[in-house]
């Protein structure tokens, strides 16, 4: 049996849930509070806070785990990242207030307090930009510390900077990108090596199929026979379309293919332009190549 670390609240649970259960495997829990469920087949999986699962992970509670890459950075713990998930994408900013005429790590002067809950990152980074500062670490509610004077910058997690501007903060620098990420640990005792890669690998595949399916399209057309060259152009599909006869008596042929969601629009107007008729878009659901 694989363990696996999830959200058990906050910004990334939901998504989570909804990612592993389009990957077929459904979050079985015995009511809403549980800490742990059966994911079906070989997996579960415990409910811990998003903070903790680089630790769990690490020490091999856990076999994976998702969390920001932002936790995992701040844990300091060697971890393997399987995939980026995607969702949850947020940067870790340097920021100051407003009126400070702070607009670039340059003009920051003297030794200034840093009130952050991510004392490693923040110090790391300011090292390697070669300035001194005075570390104030709290738990939360980091973007009050400047206007109750118990800092003069913060380092803090934003993805609009609409949380930013309300508290008068302005973004002078990027300390890192994150989003959701599928790691794991250097091997426990806890399932056989080999079982243990090859599920793993097994499900970071499944992960992957429902992401790359999430951007994509399958359409389906009739088209003329004799447009088909102009149609292939306009169809690239995975490996070129796949082209199926109608029994028509030849006019037309079908055509199936895999199509960009961002480029539907577009192909849907050039397959009606070359005479396509029976035009038919649907979801897929996972896709692996
Ligand atoms: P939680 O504290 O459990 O809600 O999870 C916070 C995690 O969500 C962070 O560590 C980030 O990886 C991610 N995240 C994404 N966007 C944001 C944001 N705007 N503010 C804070 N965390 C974010």
């Amino acid at each position: 049996m694989l363990r696996i670390a999830l959200p058990n609240k906050g910004r990334l649970a939901e998504e989570v849930t909804g990612l592993f259960a389009d990957a077929g495997l459904d979050l079985r829990t015995r009511g809403a509070r549980a800490l742990v469920a059966s994911l079906g087949g070989e997996f579960e999986a415990i409910f811990v806070r998003a903070r903790d699962i680089p630790e769990f992970v690490a020490d091999g509670a856990a076999d994976a785990g998702v969390t920001g890459l932002d936790l995992v950075c701040e844990s300091g713990r060697t971890l393997t990242e399987l995939l980026d998930l995607e969702f949850g994408a947020c940067r870790l900013v340097v920021a100051a207030r407003e009126e400070s005429g702070i607009h670039s790590v340059e003009d920051i002067s003297g030794a200034p307090r840093v009130a952050t809950v991510f004392p490693r990152l923040t110090r790391r980074f300011f090292e390697t930009v070669g300035r001194e500062v005075c570390l104030v670490p709290v738990s939360g509610a980091v973007e009050i510390a400047p206007h109750l004077g118990i800092a003069d910058i913060i380092v803090d997690l934003t993805s609009t900077g609409s949380t930013m501007r309300v508290n008068n903060l302005r973004p002078v620098a990027t300390v890192l990108e994150s989003s959701a990420r599928l790691i794991a640990g250097h091997g426990t005792e806890r399932a056989g090596r080999d079982a243990r890669e090859r599920g793993l690998a097994e499900l970071s595949t499944a992960l992957e199929s429902v992401l790359r399916a999430r951007g994509q399209r399958y359409l389906m057309a009739n088209v003329p026979r004799d447009a088909l060259d102009r149609v292939k152009r306009v169809l690239p599909g995975l490996n070129g379309p796949t082209v199926i006869d109608v029994l028509d008596g030849g006019t037309y042929v079908a055509v199936h293919a895999v199509v960009p969601q961002r480029a539907v629009f577009r192909t849907i107007a050039d397959l009606r332009a070359l005479g396509g008729q029976g035009i038919l878009v649907t979801r897929i659901e996972r896709l692996t190549p």
